[in-house]
């Protein structure tokens, strides 16, 4: 039974930790680092029998109170809020981490203590428990339904992020000597391509970097290597802000195509048929940082070189369903929360109309402002998930970005390589957030333009 979000241990947040009226008596210990703050409460009802409360910081020994000090000298981070409340939270934009739905999060919160009756926190259980094989086999099976993932893929949940998908697609995928080409279309994409190079023969058959990388190739340019064991592409430059519509065909017989997803996975339909394998990290679309999916067709595997580690090895992390090792329990849970929210949305396509809709409303905002911000990427190209745009006084982007943040609209400075200014809008950023950026972007060139 799910009793947690309603269940009296939900709300224990607001009577252990948050700060009553009179200021409470609060203790900072140099092993919290300032970020968690023991809180004496005086409003305390008796526990329950078995009830399991959170008097655990208290108890602690190692957390031991070393001296009362004033909250004034204490608190280097925000209090925590007593009560979970939307508008206490900001429209961020950023490239990821990046905001998560709220809902999850309050799911999430809900169950944090006591998942589901279990009496524990999903951070607690065992990864080869009944409950925690439960939550990753519901994700799995979601993400098949999302993706419509055909039964001859596998889907694995890994660590170490996108980048470390860089070296285990050509260990896994090839020999040292084979040919592999590579489409640079940002600089995902060329961090892929010089990592290859350690464990390949990688080459760059299309790159925008002349361009800035705002542009992706015309299909029927590419000057695919005969006999390359893969054709790979970024599907969505974080940075640039180019994503790929459509996807070039591998020409050579039992060459298959790989695409990092990292930054537009699950913001829409995929045909997964089309590639051999599709990676990404969970921290822009799906979840926390710490997972890693990859989607790889099954006849795929088993093939890696003999210098392969363990952990790069997809045959051991497919024989053993992701837990050959311990996977990152708590954020393969909060992928599974996402899957189910987006199943509820509608699936795939819904999303991706929501998606549009954000994305077309930016980008009229840009291009109507006659030249006061301007988006670089080429149109039929430009990302639906990441908008970078520049302002034409650059002088005055720092101004934006700061007025933005009072606004609570934050992390709309573009990235340090390329400048400017940047709204990533995943999947979870909603609508509104969307509207309040235009509106102040509309606001503030009426106050500096001219
Ligand atoms: N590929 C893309 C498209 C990305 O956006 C990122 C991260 N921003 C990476 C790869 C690297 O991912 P990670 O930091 O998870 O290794």
């Amino acid at each position: 039974m799910d009793s947690s979000p309603s269940s009296a241990t939900v709300q224990w947040p607001a009577i252990e930790v948050g700060f009553s009226k009179r200021p409470p008596q609060i203790w900072s210990s140099p092993l919290l680092d300032g970020a968690a703050k023991m809180v004496t409460s005086r409003r305390r009802r008796p526990a329950k029998v078995g009830e399991r409360r959170s008097v655990f910081w208290a108890t602690l020994p190692s957390f031991a109170p070393p001296s009362p000090v004033s909250i004034a000298s204490s608190i280097h981070h925000p209090p925590l809020p007593t009560t979970a409340s939307t508008t206490d939270r900001v429209f961020n934009f950023a490239a990821g981490p990046a905001t998560l739905p709220e809902n999850v999060l309050l799911k999430a919160q809900s169950e944090l203590y006591n998942w589901r009756g279990s009496g524990m926190s999903v951070m607690e259980m065992s990864h080869r428990g009944k409950e925690f094989l439960s939550i990753i086999q519901k994700a799995e099976s979601d993400l098949r339904t999302l993706l419509n993932i055909p039964c001859e893929y596998s889907v694995l949940f890994l660590q170490g992020g996108a980048t470390t998908q860089f070296a285990a697609i050509p260990l896994n995928l090839c020999k040292p000597d084979d040919d592999v080409d590579y489409v640079i279309t940002g600089s995902w994409g060329d961090k892929a391509f010089k990592e290859a190079a350690k464990y390949s023969k990688p080459r760059s058959i299309w790159s925008g970097k002349s361009e800035k990388y705002t542009k992706i190739p015309c299909f029927d340019a590419l000057e695919q290597t005969p006999g390359a064991r893969y054709l790979h592409i970024c599907a969505n430059e974080t940075i640039h802000g180019v994503e790929f519509k459509d996807y070039p065909k591998p020409a050579s017989e039992n060459e298959v195509l790989v695409a990092d997803m990292s930054s537009n996975f699950c913001s829409k339909p995929v045909d997964v048929s089309k590639f051999g394998v599709i990676y990404a990290g969970a921290q822009k679309n799906v979840g926390p940082s710490g997972v890693t999916i990859v989607i790889i067709r099954s006849d795929l595997i088993g093939n890696t070189q003999p210098v392969t580690p363990v952990m790069l090895d997809y045959k051991i992390h497919s024989d053993n369903n992701s837990l050959y090792n311990t996977p990152p329990c708590y954020g393969i849970y909060m992928c599974g929360l996402v899957f189910e929210d987006l199943i509820a949305q509608g699936g795939l396509s819904d999303v991706e109309k929501k998606n549009a809709n954000k994305a077309g409303i930016l980008y009229d905002t840009i291009d109507g402002s006659k030249g006061f911000y301007r988006c670089p990427v080429e149109k039929s190209v430009r990302s639906l998930m990441n908008v970078p745009f520049t302002l034409a006084k650059s002088d005055l982007e720092a101004e934006f970005v700061k007025e933005a943040a009072k606004e609570k609209m934050v992390q709309l400075k573009g990235h340090r390589s390329v400048g400017g200014m940047r709204a990533s809008i995943y999947n979870a950023m909603p609508l509104a957030g969307v509207e309040k950026l235009v509106a102040f972007m509309k606001d503030f060139q009426a106050r500096h333009d001219g």
